[in-house]
């Protein structure tokens, strides 16, 4: 089967793919490896069973992607998130977000290992760091570059939204928020804890708080973080200050939301009766929304009309993220993926998600 075609730079929503190594445990299983990288990071190689016990060999090709190999040091790079970075601080609002299965390495990918990140003492800087922090290190690095032509404020909230419900994990006691809509700020949740950074040191403090309280606060709850989905925002505003330059005093608000999706797979168990099964419909309502909101984006990229009906309204994941996908908006989607035998079917599941979103 042929390689699809690789995306321009004009896409709204560019997608990468990630596929994390294989475990012992998974090989003690008997899983072998069916997901290969190529060479070049243009495409990802799956091996799935072919019509009479043949194997075939499906090619899936994306803006990246990254093989088992990859520290997390290079994620930043090779998915190119220094410039949507770069075009938050102009202005842009961006978002990045891990889509796959529980276990196929979202939350390692976003903020890093859990265990070091909830150690009191956590200021960054471990080679475990994911996304988040190594992207909020950006950030203040650039600020201080231009602090003598720039001023700026950061600040940041973090939330989780648990069976459609808004939990913020900077104030465990704030449960079940609503979602407001006005015509300034877009949807919003009133009451939302949102905590000026000065410093680095400062949002570190909220990326650490903000995955110890998910921890906690599903504990307390009685339910997996694997079943939520967690929004961490950064928003800046920078005004320049250099009297000569086009902009001189014009703020430019930007924000960039950094999304933990809850696992995509399908929970077929008879099991799922009652609460249990109102949260998977819930789950997969939102996933499901935001596919068809990603796809509807990216119909209206290929076709170049913005007629497409954006279902934003129709999950309050969605809702959240309207201003911060399509419009002048720019996002990331990482799709993660396990690389083994047992888990083929979700992982196809996961690479056709990540294919309409192109
Ligand atoms: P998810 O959030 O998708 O459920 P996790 O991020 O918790 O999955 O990953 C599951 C396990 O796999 C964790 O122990 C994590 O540390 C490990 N892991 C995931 N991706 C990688 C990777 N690229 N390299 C090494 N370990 C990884
Ligand atoms: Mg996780």
């Amino acid at each position: 089967m042929g390689v699809t075609s690789n995306l321009s730079e004009a896409d709204t929503i560019k997608v990468a793919v990630r596929v994390r190594p294989l475990f012992p445990h998974e090989l003690e299983k008997g899983a072998v490896q069916v997901l290969q990288v190529a060479e070049d990071n243009s495409c990802v190689k799956v091996v799935v069973p072919g019509p009479a016990g043949n194997k075939m060999q499906r090619d899936f090709a994306f803006h990246a992607c990254l093989g088992p190999d990859v520290d997390q040091g290079d994620v930043l790079h090779m998915c190119g998130i220094p410039q949507l970075l770069d075009a938050a601080l102009s202005g842009y609002n961006v978002t990045v977000f891990a889509y796959g299965q529980t276990g196929s390495g979202k939350t390692f990918t976003m903020s890093g290992q859990e265990e070091i990140i909830c150690t009191d003492n956590y200021r960054g800087g471990d080679s475990s760091d994911g996304i988040m922090s190594r992207a909020v290190g950006y950030l203040y690095q650039q600020l201080r570059e231009r602090r003598d032509q720039n001023k700026y404020s950061i600040s940041a909230n973090y939330l989780e939204i648990y069976n459609e419900g808004i939990y913020d994990l900077l104030n465990l006691k704030a449960k079940n928020l609503p979602v407001k809509w006005d015509a300034t700020q877009g949807f919003y949740v009133p009451g939302l804890k949102t905590v000026p950074c000065n410093d680095l040191n400062s949002m570190m403090e909220i990326i650490r708080m903000g995955m110890k309280h998910r921890h906690v606060g599903s504990h307390e709850l009685n339910i997996e973080s694997s079943r939520s989905h967690s929004i961490m925002t950064v928003s800046c505003c920078v005004t320049s200050t250099d009297p000569n330059s086009f902009d001189f005093g014009t703020p430019k608000h930007g924000k960039i939301s950094f999304v933990d999706l809850a696992g995509s797979e399908r929970l077929k168990d008879s099991k799922s009766e009652g609460v249990m099964a109102k949260e998977t419909a819930n789950i997969n309502k939102s996933l499901f929304v935001l596919g068809k909101v990603i796809s509807a984006l990216a119909e209206r990229d290929t076709s170049g009309i913005s007629t497409a009906h954006i279902p934003y309204r129709d999950s309050k994941l969605t809702k959240l993220l309207m201003d911060s996908l399509g419009g002048c908006a720019m996002a990331l989607m990482i799709a993660c993926c396990s690389p083994s035998s047992l888990h083929v079917e979700e992982t196809l599941s996961t690479l056709g998600y990540a294919t309409r979103a192109k």
